[in-house]
C-alpha cells in the first residue's frame, strides 16, 4: 500500500528551547495511524536533541541534506553515517534552495540519491519549476529531466526506496499555493514517467506536494488522487498548523 508521509523541512530555523516546545506538541498530538508516516527534518545541530525528545512517538527523523562523501576533508558537510548514527531515516535532497543557493546540479542530486540509497536512507527528493518556467510552458519537461538525472544515476528498482516531493518553486515561502488542480497535474506526469519503466514501482511511489501546504489548504491538496502527503515549511513550526495537517492525512 503507498504510504502517506507528513515530513516537516524546519529549514534554518529553531533553537534548543523553541525546538523542545514545539516537539512537546507533536509527541502528544501525532497520531498513530497505519500507513502515515509523519517525520519532522531539523537543521543538523538539533538532530541528536530531537531523536532523544521523540522517544518511542510515532515521529520519524529525518535530515535536510547530505554529503555524497563517504568522510574526510569537507569541511561543514555531514555524512550519511553521521546521520544515520544520530538515527535518521530520511534525507531531504534537492531542495529548491539547496539547487539555487547553493549550486546543486541534477547529477550532484542524482549523487546524493545514489549515497543515501546505499547508505540504506530514504531519500525525499524534491522537484519542481520556477514561475518562469512554469510560465514558459516547461513544468513537465523540466520536473521529468530532474527526476530522469536520478533515474538514470540509480535505476528505477531503486524507486522503491524514494519518496518524491513536487515542489513548486514560486509556492516555496510565498503564500502561493498550487491549486489541487496545478499539483495532481505534475503529480500524474511523474508516476506517468515512473510507470513508463515498472508499474508497480509507480503505483508504490509516495509523491509529497510541498510549497505554502498550511490547515487551510492540506485537506484539498491532499484529496488528490496522486499526493501523496506534503513536505511542509513554515506551517511545520506551529504545533497546531502541523498537527491539523496530520489529521488532514489520515
Ligand atoms: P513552505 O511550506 O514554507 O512554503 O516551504 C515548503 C518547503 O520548501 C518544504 O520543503
Amino acid at each position: 500500500m503507498r504510504k502517506t508521509i507528513v515530513a516537516g523541512n524546519w529549514k534554518m530555523n529553531g533553537t534548543s528551547k523553541s525546538i523542545k516546545t514545539l516537539l512537546e506538541s507533536l509527541t502528544a498530538g501525532v497520531p498513530a495511524v497505519d500507513g502515515l508516516v509523519t517525520l519532522v527534518c531539523p537543521p543538523a545541530v538539533y538532530l541528536a536533541q530531537v531523536k532523544q525528545q521523540l522517544g518511542d512517538a510515532p515521529i520519524a527523523l529525518g535530515a535536510q541534506n547530505v554529503s555524497s562523501q563517504p568522510m574526510g576533508a569537507y569541511t561543514g558537510e555531514c555524512s550519511l553515517a553521521m546521520l544515520q548514527d544520530l538515527g535518521c531515516e530520511y534525507v531531504i535532497l534537492g531542495h529548491s534552495e539547496r539547487r539555487s543557493l547553493f549550486a546543486e546540479s541534477n547529477s550532484d542530486v542524482a549523487e546524493k540519491v545514489a549515497a543515501t540509497l546505499a547508505a540504506g536512507l530514504i531519500p525525499i527528493l524534491c522537484v519542481g519549476e520556477t514561475l518562469e518556467q512554469r510560465d514558459a510552458g516547461e513544468t513537465l519537461t523540466l520536473v521529468a529531466a530532474q527526476i530522469d538525472a536520478v533515474l538514470q544515476r540509480v535505476g528505477v528498482k531503486d524507486f522503491a526506496s524514494v519518496v518524491i516531493a513536487y515542489e513548486p518553486v514560486w509556492a516555496i515561502g510565498t503564500g502561493l499555493t498550487a491549486t489541487p488542480e496545478q499539483a495532481q497535474e505534475v503529480h500524474a506526469a511523474i508516476r506517468a514517467q515512473l510507470a513508463e519503466r515498472d508499474a508497480d514501482i509507480a503505483d508504490q511511489l509516495s509523491i509529497l506536494y510541498g510549497g505554502s501546504m498550511n490547515a487551510g489548504n492540506a485537506a484539498e491538496l491532499l484529496a488528490q488522487q496522486d499526493i501523496d502527503g506534503g513536505l511542509i515549511g513554515g506551517a511545520s513550526l506551529k504545533a497546531d498548523e502541523f498537527l491539523t495537517i496530520c489529521a488532514a492525512a489520515t
